[in-house]
């Protein structure tokens, strides 16, 4: 069963969206703070092509840690599986995404996984490139060739927000550093780091990510692979197992689909063999996802039994 029409998918929008006030707008990076807590947009993009989306649709959003998902991707390809898990783990944590406390416990120092901003940083640190910008232009490939959409690009006033305020990344780089798992400039990773993040898209562009996903790799539209299966199945475990940071094992049992969340509002979802999901729902929960985005997926999981398990 599937949703097949604008009208019936704005319902469930409808009623996602009355959640929106007990939610708050990310504003620890400065420009985020501007959104509108009440916007509420969802694409879903089927293997046939078709697309069904309500709300805004149009609205650019940015990744945030959504393109966690993707830097690993491209990091897995241009590294191979292990040279990145001898950097990073594979292992979700009850902490918060941007927390350094379980840095200090592993020893040799290693992040336990590349959803949470540590192990991020180093998977960033890891794209191949001779200056930040060769870096972040091979990951807008990428990305470009994800959503078929050659005028992706990142927002430059976000980036910029987050780069100068981001003493919390910078500490966790600088006790990467520190003990060698990071060994470039703390500068130049955080340029790359925080334009990734402040790649943006509509709901849209990101439902065709999902599809990419969901489909082992493969864009239906064109037929062209774009990631080995073997990588495409990595990062929608790390999405099961981390990707809506310490409510994982939540999301798994009320909605039960891989997915990642940024605190931009976004989620992206890959429901394995069907369709991929974009969802901007910039109001968040206190552990940092969309509150009317994870309503809606509950809501959505529940009528076309979406979950995998
Ligand atoms: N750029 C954000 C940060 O590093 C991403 C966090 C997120 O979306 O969870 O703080």
């Amino acid at each position: 069963m599937k949703c097949k029409s604008v009208e019936e998918l704005q319902q469930f929008v409808d009623e996602a969206k009355i959640y929106a006030k007990f939610g708050k707008v990310a504003d620890y990076i400065p420009a985020l703070g501007k959104a509108n807590p009440n916007d509420l947009s969802v694409a879903i993009y089927y293997p046939d092509g078709t697309v069904v989306y309500a709300g805004d649709s149009k609205r650019k959003v940015t990744l945030q840690s959504i393109s966690k998902i993707i830097s690993l991707a491209l990091v897995l390809m241009e590294r191979g599986e292990k040279d990145v898990f001898e950097k990073v783990g594979m292992e979700p944590t009850g902490d918060p995404f941007n927390s350094i406390a379980k840095l200090e416990e592993t020893a040799p120092v290693k992040p336990l996984n590349p959803m949470i901003n540590a192990g991020a940083l180093v998977v960033t640190h890891l794209i191949r490139g001779n200056s930040p910008e060769e870096r972040i232009h091979k990951l807008l490939a990428f990305v470009k060739s994800l959503t078929g959409n050659p005028n992706i690009t990142y927002s430059e006033e976000v980036a910029k927000s987050e780069f100068n305020t981001a003493y919390l990344n910078r500490s966790l780089c600088y006790f990467l550093k520190q003990h060698g798992i990071i060994a470039e400039n703390v500068e130049e990773v955080l340029d790359v780091y925080t334009k990734q993040c402040a790649i943006e898209m509509t709901c849209l562009d990101l439902a065709r990510i999902g599809l990419v996903f969901a489909m082992d790799g493969v864009d239906p539209l064109t037929s062209k692979r774009i990631m080995p299966l073997r990588i495409a199945r990595i990062c929608k475990t790390f999405m099961v197992t981390c990707g809506m940071y310490n409510a994982s094992g939540e999301f798994a049992i009320k909605v039960g689909i891989p997915a990642k969340s940024g605190v931009s509002g976004g989620i992206l979802g890959a429901v394995p063999g069907r369709f991929g999901i974009g969802i901007f729902g910039p109001a968040l929960d206190e552990k940092g996802n969309s509150i009317t985005g994870i309503k809606l997926l509950e809501l959505l999981s529940e009528k076309y039994s979406l979950s995998m398990f």
